[in-house]
């Protein structure tokens, strides 16, 4: 019977060809990394969890990557998330060596003369025309500010538009926990040509849950001000630490933008910036810009890191973790390791706050919404007193890729008592490399370990 002859003809040939496709499959799975489970890669490659905000090629890394533990300083397993500094540039001695080798570090990168970023083409994002009828990026200057502090926070607009804002035209949005005067209104209008907004927060977004237990938190905040933890007993400062951690992209006048740019009063802006910085974000896919990096006060994030640590450890929360965050920086020991100690393993290098340039998709998106929902539970903004820094800065650091994180090392600019000042021709009144106004406060600066763990080359972005 030809017909029979022909299926075992058939049969013959699909024998070794089945063979060939499961040796193929066994052998992908071998150059799995041995520290993250099949599991991991099939649900993060699925469409489970919605990676698109972090940019391109982030789920591919992690395939050719063949590194254990020890190697890499991380593990992303279901239930046994774990990190560990690794030491990466091999930097040996004691804490004040330590501090030096860094300082060193700190200072040839400030040597360098600065430019503009030269990862984007800069001609594409010059100042419009005429900046009233330029078509913005989606983003606002933001602002949370008391009433009483209009003349601090005018003399910082004044050299903000100065210097970028008078050439775009970007709408402000000023923030307060009560309403602001029509004075202050009329002040503001003052300073800028810009659209302003004047937005009062709702409670629900401001005040202490009702969930604290206050005797709780006086004990707690007792002990912390026996510590000498600034603004321990200072409530408003607390509820501002979480609005500012959780809140204020929520905010239905933040909600019409993508992107905001922070600035305080009392601030200052050394440096012209002729090219739009919110399309030099939007073009470059970057989530994140800063200009200073440093240590925290460990007290008041004694548990900031023990807790993060039991929320990636707890359901599927690990696969919100980024293959290529900045652990290294978050982890570091070896400038303040007494840091390390109180804080159960965080470094407390953090960006610092007071400005900030970044994406609010990333704050809004899964990833970083259910970690500051957990932290929230716990209350520990209140029983300590997490900051807004270190909690953005600990969220970048394990959901975001460093790649997309910016040191805006061109933009010169000063919050009592520490600057970013660059070496460039269009920096002034700051002195150049300058990191702190008090000698004693240079062991704060964490720039370099940003720079070890996040920059690959320093010189191919500025
Ligand atoms: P520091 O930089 O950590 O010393 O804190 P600041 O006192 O500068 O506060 C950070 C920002 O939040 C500033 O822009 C303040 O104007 C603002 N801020 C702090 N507390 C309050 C508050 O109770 N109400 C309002 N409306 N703004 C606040
Ligand atoms: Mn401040």
């Amino acid at each position: 019977m030809p017909s029979i002859r022909r299926s075992k003809r058939l049969l013959l040939l699909l024998i070794p060809i089945v063979l060939f496709l499961i040796f193929l499959t066994l052998g992908h799975y071998e150059k799995l990394p041995p520290q993250i489970s099949p599991e991991w890669s099939f649900l993060s490659l699925g469409n489970k969890f919605n990676y698109s905000y972090l940019g391109s090629n982030n789920t591919n890394s992690v395939f050719p990557v063949m590194s254990t533990y020890e190697e890499l300083g991380f593990q992303l397993v279901p239930e046994d998330v774990k990190f560990q500094y690794i030491n990466k540039m091999g930097k040996k001695g004691s804490p004040k060596d330590i501090l030096k080798i860094n300082m060193d570090k700190y200072k040839s990168l400030m040597d360098q003369e600065i430019h503009e970023p030269k990862d984007f083409d800069m001609e594409t994002i010059r100042p419009p025309q005429d900046p009233k009828s330029y078509d913005h990026a989606s983003a606002t200057i933001v602002s949370l500010v008391r009433g009483a502090e209009a003349a601090a926070l005018g003399k910082s607009i004044v050299q903000f538009e100065k210097k970028f804002n008078s050439k775009f035209l970007y709408p402000y949005t000023f923030i307060n926990d009560v309403p602001f005067t029509d004075s202050f209104k009329e002040r503001m209008r003052k300073y800028s040509l810009a659209p302003m907004n004047f937005v009062t927060i709702p409670a629900e977004l401001w005040d202490k849950p009702e969930s604290i237990d206050e005797a709780k938190e006086r004990k707690a905040m007792d002990i912390l001000a026996s510590k000498d933890v600034s603004y321990a007993k200072k409530a408003s400062y607390h509820n501002m630490c979480r609005f500012y951690s959780g809140n204020f992209y929520q905010l239905e006048e933040m909600k019409k933008y993508k992107y905001y740019w922070r600035i305080e009063p009392g601030v200052k802006f050394y440096s012209d910036i002729n090219y739009d910085i919110f399309k030099y974000l939007e073009g470059t896919q970057k989530i994140y810009g800063f200009t200073i990096n440093l240590y925290d006060i460990d007290e008041s994030v004694e548990t900031l890191w023990p807790e993060t640590l039991k929320y990636l450890n707890s359901e599927d929360n690990y696969k919100y973790v980024n293959v290529n965050g900045a652990f290294q920086w978050i982890l570091e020991n070896q400038q303040l390791p007494k840091k390390n100690r109180v804080t159960g393993g965080y470094s407390t290098c953090h960006f610092w706050s007071n400005f900030e340039i970044g994406d609010m998709d990333f704050f809004r998106g899964e990833a970083y919404t259910n970690w500051f929902k957990f932290l929230d539970s716990t209350g520990k903004f209140y029983y300590e007193r997490w900051g807004d820094a270190p909690v953005h800065s600990l969220g970048l650091a394990l959901f975001a890729d460093k790649k997309d994180i910016h040191w805006f090392r061109d933009i010169g600019y000063w919050h009592d008592p520490y600057a970013n000042c660059p070496n460039s021709k269009g920096t002034l009144d700051c002195e150049k490399g300058l990191f702190s106004r008090w000698d004693n406060l240079n062991d704060q600066n964490c720039m370099a370990t940003w720079v070890d763990d996040a920059i690959e080359n320093p010189e191919k972005i500025y």
